[in-house]
């Protein structure tokens, strides 16, 4: 079987070079036509030697996901759903803006976490997703977009580990993407151009800051332990006293200085105001200092069979003001991609089930891999 290249971080590319007798600086130029100039083929590699080549041709490969579908929403927003064999398809979402490209990048095919308003946890977990299989979702879309757009510069400037999965219990496979991503050979990306967003797995948080501190965004959804143990049954095992400390500790290594707390508004269940005070209470506590953090509320997004409401605009703007007032900077995700399902929460990645899951109409392409 040959070794796919999406796998390897420089240093991995480095070693595997060296192990097939070739230099470092060769790695160093292959990884820049893969990552930097988004070229598959290595016929077209040209300042290669032809040995180096041939070889390459024989023993290696620059090996994508198949794509099963393709939606375009009428706001501008992609998702591609890709193959991951055995039934599983995970999805990626590019969402354009005036001044940023931002693409979501899926971790697992399935969580093992099981928030109930997910989408993606109500599927159940499937696998870990390789780093190649990681890194294949920004390879495909930047140089598919690329070439559509005629661009030679990137048209990704920001990676949002908010896919389907929990990146940090996919923790070896995760750095090395995030290292490719960041390495000025590969995608060249600041490192607060680059967020994980995770459902609060301390220890693995903790890990990060060491190996690789991107920005950090978490999960909270809730005020305290009672609620969150429900919305996001990992609490049970991380209580958030510990999550906050976590998220404390890695504020000496973050790229920005404050943490950004997710919270996803759901009618009736963590959207009153007593939730938004206790909210200020926890970051912000009458002893001890203040954490640095930002709010970012993400109205919920509806997926059949959840059983959950959206928080009503009225109520998440009070929500919100609720939380400024309090000197705690506020935004209220404005929802793209809805209706094509690829709003937060809605990739099922299901691959027996083609159809929008919101129930529109959606402009779907078929693409023949
Ligand atoms: N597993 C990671 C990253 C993927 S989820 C995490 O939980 O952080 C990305 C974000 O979408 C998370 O903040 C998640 O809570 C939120 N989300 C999940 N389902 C949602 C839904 N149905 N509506 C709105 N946001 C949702
Ligand atoms: Fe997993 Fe995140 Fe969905 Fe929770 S919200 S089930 S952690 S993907």
């Amino acid at each position: 079987m040959k070794t796919n290249l999406l796998d390897f971080d420089l240093d991995g590319l480095v070693a595997w070079c060296q192990a097939q007798g070739e230099k470092k600086f060769r790695a160093v130029q292959l990884f820049r036509w893969i990552h930097h100039k988004g070229v598959s083929d290595f016929t077209q590699m040209t300042d290669l030697a032809q040995s180096l080549r041939n070889m390459l041709q024989e023993t290696a490969e620059v090996s994508f996901l198949p794509v099963v579908s393709r939606h375009d929403s009428a706001d501008g927003t992609i998702k591609w759903m890709f193959d991951v064999g055995q039934g599983n398809a995970i999805e990626t979402v590019f969402i354009p803006e005036t001044d940023r490209g931002t693409l979501c990048i899926s971790s697992q095919a399935g969580c093992a976490v099981g928030c109930p308003f997910c989408s993606t946890g109500a599927q159940g977990f499937s696998r870990n997703l390789t780093t190649a299989e990681i890194l294949a979702q920004l390879w495909f879309a930047e140089t598919t977009l690329r070439r559509e757009l005629g661009k030679d510069e990137r048209v990704i400037s920001n990676v949002v580990m908010m896919g389907m999965g929990e990146p940090l219990q996919n923790y070896a496979a995760l750095v090395p993407a995030l290292k490719t991503m960041l390495d000025d050979h590969g995608y060249g990306m600041s490192r607060r151009r680059v967020t994980v967003s995770t459902s609060g797995v301390v220890p693995m948080i903790e890990r990060l800051s060491q190996d690789c501190p991107v920005a950090l965004a978490v999960s909270l959804h809730a005020p305290d332990d009672a609620l969150r143990d429900r919305l996001v049954p990992l609490n049970q095992k991380y209580p958030l006293a510990e999550l906050l400390q976590a998220c404390r500790d890695y504020l000496a290594f973050a790229p920005r200085d404050f943490i950004t707390f997710e919270y996803c508004m759901l009618d009736g269940v963590n959207d009153s105001d007593d939730h938004a005070r206790a909210l200020v209470d926890l970051v912000r506590p009458s002893r001890g200092e203040p954490l640095p953090c930002k709010f970012n509320l993400i109205p919920f997004n509806p997926f059949p069979a959840s059983g959950l409401l959206r928080s009503p605009p009225a109520r998440v703007k009070a929500f919100a003001s609720l939380l400024s007032d309090a000197g705690i900077v506020t935004t209220i995700r404005k929802t793209r991609g809805d209706d094509i399902a690829a709003a937060c929460g809605q990739l099922a990645g299901d691959i027996q089930d083609r159809t929008d899951v919101a129930g529109r109409r959606a402009k779907i392409i078929p693409i023949h891999a």
